[in-house]
């Protein structure tokens, strides 16, 4: 079994620390700068049986009223075409903020027919672990995903548990 998985979501969410984590190397660069991944950056894991094709996307936040700007059109199109061919989504918002940069990666998913996997990240910077769960819970109104899992990309935090959920659709 081998398949593409896409991981999106807008600056600084910690898609390249995700990436890492997975691979459990360094091979995507992570930053609080916004916008340091121009290009798309993949990494390859094999386990047992299944081989995993990881793609970091950047661009999936540009809208398309920035669309003119050289760069912008680049990553937009880099973006679109990194979700073609791909089995699986995994989609990383921040814990407790959705944003309007959200919305558009949400957007640029509508077409998307592979399995949406919603992973919220950085969970183990909540002081209130209360709040999780009704803030969860209302996200199943933004799209039907798969499944929505909350995750600490830093900490490893159900990592083991988002890859065996992305495994199913591979
Ligand atoms: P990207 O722009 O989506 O690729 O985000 P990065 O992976 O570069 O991460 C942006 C920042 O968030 C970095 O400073 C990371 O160390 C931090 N970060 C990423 N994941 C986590 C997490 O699970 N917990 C915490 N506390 N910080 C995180
Ligand atoms: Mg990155």
């Amino acid at each position: 079994r081998c398949g593409f998985v896409a991981i999106v979501g807008r600056p600084n969410v910690g898609k390249s620390t995700l990436m890492n984590r997975i691979l459990g190397q360094k091979v995507s660069i992570t930053s609080r700068r916004p916008q340091t991944t121009r290009h798309q950056v993949m990494g390859i894991k094999t386990e047992d049986e299944t081989q995993f094709i990881y793609v970091d996307t950047p661009g999936m936040h540009i809208q398309s009223r920035d669309r003119n700007k050289a760069i912008n059109r680049f990553m937009n199109q880099a973006a679109t075409q990194a979700l073609r061919d791909i089995d699986c989504v995994v989609f990383l918002v921040d814990r407790t903020r959705w944003t309007e940069e959200d919305d558009v990666v949400l957007d640029k998913l509508t077409h998307v027919r592979a399995p949406v996997i919603l992973a919220v990240n950085k969970v183990d910077w909540l002081k209130d672990k209360s709040t999780l769960l009704p803030w969860l819970e209302s996200l199943q109104a933004k799209r039907e995903f798969a499944a929505i899992l909350p995750i600490s990309a830093k900490h490893g935090t159900n990592v083991p548990e988002l890859e065996a959920e992305v495994a199913q659709y591979l």
